[in-house]
């Protein structure tokens, strides 16, 4: 598929993300928050959910933890532009509580197909519950290692690293997030 084709159906998808109604979270959003940047992406960044400043704004990442992830992108000489950043639930949840697993099931096609469209290289899974819904691991133990798996009809890589929030108040866990885009530099 071509880029034009992309850009195309990717807007299709945004535009139903943002009249989506399927879970009690389109309740409480003020926006939903598709995900943006590269439709053409080798790269794709899943996190968990929108917090209060995507919300707000309807953009992926934009508030502290979207620093961190900028800053890891960085180390990597990459910037937003290169790259596709999303998350497994389009809306808020309220207070930033957990996703729930009947919200995660409504909202998972979406995630679906933007894989399928974008087609990304790697996937990296930013954080226990990007990482759980396709592997049961814990973070802990598989943050840093390519994962490599079947999925969509496909064999494609997954890269798991912290979630850039985790990081923002623990020194040590901020070493171990950008020493693993360092090593994500090469798989790219
Ligand atoms: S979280 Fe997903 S399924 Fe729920 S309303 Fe938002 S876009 Fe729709």
């Amino acid at each position: 598929m071509d880029v034009e084709q992309k850009k195309i159906l990717i807007k299709k998808l945004n535009e139903k993300i943002n009249n989506c109604k399927k879970c009690p979270l389109h309740l409480t959003r003020t926006n939903a928050v598709p995900g943006e940047y590269n439709v053409d992406a080798k790269i794709m960044f899943i996190g968990e959910a929108p917090g209060r400043n995507e919300d707000l704004q309807g953009k992926p990442f934009v508030g502290a933890a979207g620093k961190k992830l900028d800053e890891g992108l960085k180390k990597i000489n990459l910037e937003r532009k290169e790259v596709f950043i999303t998350s497994i639930l389009k809306c808020r949840p309220p207070n930033n509580r957990n996703p729930k697993i009947e919200e995660i099931k409504s909202c998972s096609p979406y995630l679906e197909e933007q894989i399928k469209i974008i087609d990304p290289k790697i996937i990296v899974l930013m954080g226990n519950f990007a990482l759980k819904y396709f592997f049961d691991y814990n973070i802990s133990q598989i943050h840093g290692k390519i994962i490599e798996k079947t999925y969509l009809g496909k064999k494609r890589l997954f890269y798991p690293i912290f979630h850039p929030a985790a990081i923002i108040y623990n020194q040590k866990l901020k070493e171990t997030f950008y020493k693993d885009f360092e090593k994500l530099k090469e798989y790219i």
